[in-house]
């Protein structure tokens, strides 16, 4: 009897061990492949047939890694199938095809079924990770965006840490205040480029900022030899998760505005101590003003508008293209391997170049249309009321002028002559759009026109 009993009571539990399993097998997220040792699908789940395409008679006996392996991961697929079949647990993630041959990204679980001592056959355990991948591959050019954004500013930028060291600098922050890349990461901001007298001032605001105000001012700093720079800082804090984990702040270099507007100022003095009529007085004082307003508005190198002015007058014409739905079109311009060229013929040789250039590229006319210095060796275009296809042929017309300067560059790798580099983007201002996204697909496109060999224009 209880023999009998026993025997009852080992079927059930196999029947229902059977039964669990089967359940278990075809409801799991993951895509399931038993195959024999060396390789040859035995069985497939539910999730398995959905996840690549197969139905479950059409793989019985075939490969899995001739079914599922796209011809670049063949090798990594074999190499994995051999392993496991040699008794290892393998854990890896990467690119699997389906039936229809498209990809998809997968993590893959290899694991060796062994009974009775002796490995009998092997799991393929996969999981679909593709929203995961995409999510990390945008992160991962955001990223990048931002980098080269902080990177190719026309103002010196640094993130400091809640003690006030720099942990992130940009190159321009190292070129203004004339120190070497490699000494400025984990130094102090204020012992880099404080005087000494106002360093208190310097220490306050940096940790008002790191406890979260925001500031902007227009103050002296110090470059590395000692000399004097005059900046307009402005600081913000990091806030992530409701807490402050760190600050930024943005040196804008503004000496050489400074110098023209006591100039202008002094001017001005002038004419109001001067013995003339009201009459002349005023006039002369109109003219001093005016000189005044244009020389906060212009670069004082090439002597064409200021990225100030530019942002100052793309806002006003986006607004106006929304109210007209009309399109807006941006061009960035970059000069090819201008740090090669200041290397090789100097730098006062790269400023009358730059020169050149800006006035090269002034072809656009129309009162609605700008070119500005947008920094560095960068310009921007602004042609409001044209389209994409517009704004190729002023893109093109401004690359042959550029071309037909043939200011001779020794270190280029596109040719002889100095060259530029173009990336449009265009857009009829709605709702959803931002001034800001179309100036990124702008630089967007030119980082495309760097990184497709230079000297060309590129269209985002
Ligand atoms: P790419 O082709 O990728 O644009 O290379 P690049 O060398 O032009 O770019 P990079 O950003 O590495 O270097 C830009 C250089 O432009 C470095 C900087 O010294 C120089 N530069 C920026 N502003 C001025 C300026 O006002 N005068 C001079 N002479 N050089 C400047
Ligand atoms: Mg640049
Ligand atoms: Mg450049």
């Amino acid at each position: 009897m209880a023999v009998k009993h026993k025997r009852t009571s080992v079927r059930r539990t196999d029947f229902l061990g059977k039964e669990y399993f089967e359940n278990l097998f075809n409801q799991v997220p993951e895509g399931i492949v038993i195959s024999n040792n060396v390789g040859r699908v035995i069985r497939i789940n539910a999730e398995f047939t959905r996840m690549f395409g197969y139905g479950r008679q059409e793989v019985v006996g075939c490969m899995v890694d001739d079914l599922v392996a796209p011809p670049q991961s063949f090798l990594e697929a074999m190499a994995i199938t051999d392993c496991v079949a040699r008794g290892e647990k393998i854990s890896r993630e990467g690119i699997r095809r389906r039936k229809d041959g498209s990809l998809i990204h997968v993590s893959i679980l290899g694991v060796p079924i062994i009974t009775h001592d002796q490995q009998v056959a092997v799991y393929g355990i996969y999981r679909d990770i593709s929203d995961r991948k995409h999510a990390e591959e945008s992160a991962q050019m955001e990223k990048a965006y931002l980098e080269q954004l902080v990177e190719t500013a026309a103002e010196g930028i640094v993130m400091l840490d809640p003690e006030g060291r720099i942990i992130l600098h940009n190159s321009e922050f190292c070129r203004m205040f004339g120190y070497p890349a490699d000494e400025v990461k984990g130094r102090s901001v204020d012992d880099l480029i404080q005087f000494p007298d106002t360093l208190e001032e310097g220490v306050r605001l940096t940790s008002a900022v790191l406890g979260g105000g925001r500031f902007t001012v227009e103050t002296m700093r110090r470059r590395k030899d000692g000399s004097p720079i005059q900046v307009s800082a402005s600081g913000s804090p990091i806030v992530i998760k409701g807490r402050n984990v760190a600050c930024y702040a943005i040196y804008r270099d503004i000496s050489e505005i400074k110098q023209a507007q006591e100039a202008i100022l002094a001017s001005q003095r002038e004419v109001l101590e001067a013995n003339i009529s009201l009459q002349e007085r005023t006039r002369q004082l109109e003219v001093v003003n005016s000189q005044l307003e244009r020389i906060s508005n212009y670069d004082g190198l090439t002597a064409i508008p200021n990225r100030r002015y530019f942002e100052h007058f793309y806002e006003l014409e986006w607004r106006r293209a929304w109210r007209e739905n009309k399109w807006i079109t941006l061009i960035m311009i970059d000069v090819d391997f201008f740090k090669a060229y200041n290397d090789r013929h100097g730098h006062l040789a790269g400023d009358d170049c730059l020169k050149q250039i800006a006035q090269a590229l002034q072809l656009v006319n129309r009162a609605s249309d700008l070119v500005s210095r947008y920094g560095g060796e960068e310009f921007v275009a602004v042609l409001s009321g044209t389209d994409i296809e517009g704004g190729r042929r002023i893109a093109e017309r401004m690359q042959q002028r550029v071309h037909s300067l043939r200011l001779i560059h020794g270190d280029s790798l596109v040719g002889p002559h100095v060259t530029v580099s173009m990336g449009i983007a265009a857009q009829i201002p709605e709702a959803q759009a931002t001034p800001a996204e179309l100036l990124l697909r702008a630089d967007q496109a030119l980082y495309l026109a760097k990184s497709n060999g230079r000297d060309r224009i590129e269209e985002a």
